[in-house]
């Protein structure tokens, strides 16, 4: 049964709780939309999922009551005894709980996530085991977004797809085309390793308590042959030429050095197809 409002203002009443602003805690509670998210990651009986910020565990029920595996890390110690009394209950052979912070740093994602999600995976004889695939769904808390997602994206293949609630702002970086003002590094190098499109955009009325800006869906299906083999690399060279994005390629690369063909110098980096941008990434910079 879906988690109402009020059903999530009494799971928090009566641990004498409030929702925490610093740790971006507002709650979806829109059934319609929970529904469009499941829709989009259709998770499954064979899927293991990771869901970053459960926080009373509305997606969470949705999500085993789908019959897939389901790993679920929150920072907020408040709010285990909410899920490990209602939401794992449901399916205490298929639900992981971490209470912890999901990145361990900027740019790496907590070891003991890395760790439930090998567990839960076939036994490999690889060392260490790979991770088997597994999906990302997820109502985001709006700080974490972008260095989980590019992390996920760029260091983990396992991840094969995610469907995240994300601010407005960032679904406009990840989904641009190129030649807009919304067009770069994040967008560029999430399109070069999966397709990305908008599921859906989501009014502050959607949430309690309502955030001061809209939110969005996005879907990134990980592309079964990424257009480049060297995330790295690509994002090193995104860093350098939309670093100063109001130059021409010339100026920075220096108008000595050959560019790809169908690439002018006088060019500026936000013109560029994401093809174009994965091939500058190959020249020796
Ligand atoms: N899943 C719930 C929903 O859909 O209504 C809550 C989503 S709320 C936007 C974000 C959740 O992420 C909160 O429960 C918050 O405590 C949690 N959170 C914030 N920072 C986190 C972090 N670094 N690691 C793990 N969870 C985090």
């Amino acid at each position: 049964m879906a988690q109402t409002l009020t059903d999530i203002k009494a799971l928090l009443d009566s641990h004498g709780l409030r929702p925490k602003h610093s740790l971006g805690q507002n709650f979806l509670h829109d059934a319609n939309q929970m529904r469009r998210i499941l829709a989009a990651a259709a998770p499954g009986p064979t899927d293991i999922v990771l869901e970053v910020g459960p926080g009373t565990g509305a997606l969470s029920e949705w999500i085993l009551e789908a019959g897939a595996r389901l790993i679920a890390v929150e920072i907020d110690r408040d709010l285990e005894p909410i899920l490990r009394d209602r939401v794992a209950p449901l399916a205490p052979d298929r639900f992981e709980l971490i209470v912890d912070d999901v990145l361990e740093g900027k740019h790496t994602i907590n070891p003991r996530v890395i760790e439930a999600l090998r567990r839960a995976g076939p036994a490999s004889g690889s060392t260490p085991p790979a991770l088997p695939p597994f999906k990302l769904i997820a109502n985001l808390p709006y700080h974490v977004a972008s260095p989980l997602l590019a992390n996920l994206v760029t260091d983990h293949p396992a991840m094969i797809l995610a469907v995240v609630m994300i601010q407005r702002e960032v679904a406009d970086r990840l989904t641009a085309p190129p030649g807009g003002k919304d067009y770069g590094p994040l967008g560029v190098l999430m399109q070069a390793m999966c397709e990305v499109d908008r599921v859906a955009t989501l009014s502050p009325g959607c949430f309690w308590p309502q955030p001061t800006i809209d939110s969005a869906v996005v879907r990134l299906r990980r592309r079964a042959a990424p257009l480049t083999d060297d995330p790295a690399r690509l994002a090193a060279t995104l860093h350098l030429v939309f670093g100063q994005r109001r130059k021409q390629l010339g100026a920075i690369l220096g108008r000595a050095t050959p560019l790809p063909p169908g690439i002018d110098p006088t060019w500026r980096a936000e013109r560029l197809s994401v093809e174009q941008l994965v091939e500058l990434s190959r020249l020796p910079l």
